[in-house]
């Protein structure tokens, strides 16, 4: 694997940067996705050389061929990852070795280059450093960083691409919900599944994403907020949201959660594992049935569910509703107190309010 030196990033900024005022602005009420930072980070690769041409530079559009290979067999892959502002004027990320370890992963099964750790973490910094006054200061908010990897060869023969671009884009966060999180709905799909064994469910693929908006537009149309995956064999076992990893939380202070395999492996879900056992909870990596969640939810064993990601990091489940009918969980209404308390946890730690035991926080600025 080539690339293993750290390469310098050239760093070319913009001429005409946002004035500060219009910048606060934007910050105020940024959504999510919507406004991005000023700067990018861009590094080639080529087979025969390697990864290279590491810059930074102006926000803006990549030009490419239409023939590209990325536009038509979708050999892509992508990471979600926040920055924090600290009390003192720093920033931090959270678990940042993770996501650069899970892009590894996810580029060997679309059979792309790995990006190596180093240049990894070294290209989110880059852009930390010139776009940090981007990174809003309010409660909850945080710069969302976008680290991907398209192949670009022109060309379309069926193998994989000789060249890649891999980049970072950013883009200032907000709450992601205001007044607090809510529980949502959840529509299950007995259609539609997500990925199979063998399949690319654990890579974070575009291609996942894609599959899964028919999806997600039928959940919509039966007023869900989201759409719950079922296993694609049996399609009786609980996998994801398609964005989020999921979590029941039973009387007896058990926890359940789907085990890895076709789900994606999320850093958020890890934490949860380790804080929720830190917590004195019993954590159970087990699949985990329809039948069972309806049944447990009905006789009132099951006393919460939630959703969770780095997006929005914890989110209560209140409803369900399928073909068959549907059913709820413990107070649709509100948010349940083991819920609460592990995200009040994690959102401490990433905030830095609450210790960091585990090495999870680091401090990059
Ligand atoms: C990114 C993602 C998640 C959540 O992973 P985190 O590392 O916790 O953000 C869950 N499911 C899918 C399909 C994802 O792409």
């Amino acid at each position: 694997m080539t690339g293993g030196d750290i390469l310098d990033f050239e760093r070319h900024l913009t001429p005409t940067p946002v004035p500060d005022a219009e910048r606060e602005s934007l910050l105020v009420n940024p959504g999510f996705g919507k406004v991005f930072t000023e700067h990018m980070v861009t590094v080639r690769y080529a087979e025969s050389k390697g990864w290279y041409d590491a810059r930074v530079e102006p926000f803006g559009p990549i030009p490419m061929s239409p023939a590209t290979a990325v536009l038509h067999y979708a050999q892509e892959i992508f990471e979600g990852m926040k920055a924090y502002k600290t009390a003192d004027g720093g920033v931090t990320l959270f678990r940042p070795d993770a996501n650069a370890q899970r892009f590894a992963t996810s580029a060997r099964r679309m059979a792309m280059p790995e990006v190596p750790e180093d240049l990894f973490l070294k290209a989110i910094t880059e852009l930390v450093e010139v776009d940090r006054a981007w990174i809003p200061g309010g409660a909850d908010s945080s710069l969302y960083l976008r680290p991907y990897m398209i192949a670009t060869e022109v060309f379309l023969g069926v193998r994989p691409s000789a060249e890649y671009l891999f980049g970072v884009i950013a883009c200032p966060v907000g709450a992601y919900f205001k007044g607090g999180p809510k529980p949502i709905t959840l529509w299950i799909s007995q259609e539609y599944t997500r990925a199979a064994p063998g399949g690319t469910g654990a890579a974070k693929c575009g291609g996942n994403y894609a599959t899964s908006l028919v999806a997600q537009a039928e959940a919509m149309n039966n007023g869900c907020d989201q759409v719950v995956f079922l296993d694609a064999v049996e399609r009786k076992y609980v996998d994801e949201l398609g964005g989020m990893n999921i979590f029941f939380v039973y009387e007896d202070g058990t926890i359940i959660t789907p085990p890895l395999g076709t789900i994606l492996p999320g850093i958020t879900r890890d934490s949860i594992i380790k804080l929720a056992s830190e917590q004195g909870h019993k954590v159970i990596e087990r699949p985990y049935s329809v039948d069972e969640w309806r049944a447990d939810a009905a006789s009132g064993t099951l006393k919460e569910a939630f959703a969770c990601g780095t997006a929005a990091v914890i989110t209560p489940i209140g409803t369900l509703k399928s073909a068959d009918g549907g059913f709820t969980v413990g107070d649709p209404e509100a948010m349940g107190p083991v819920t609460h308390q592990l995200r009040t946890a994690l959102i401490d730690i990433q905030q830095g309010k609450a210790a960091d035991t585990h090495g999870w926080v680091r401090r990059v600025i």
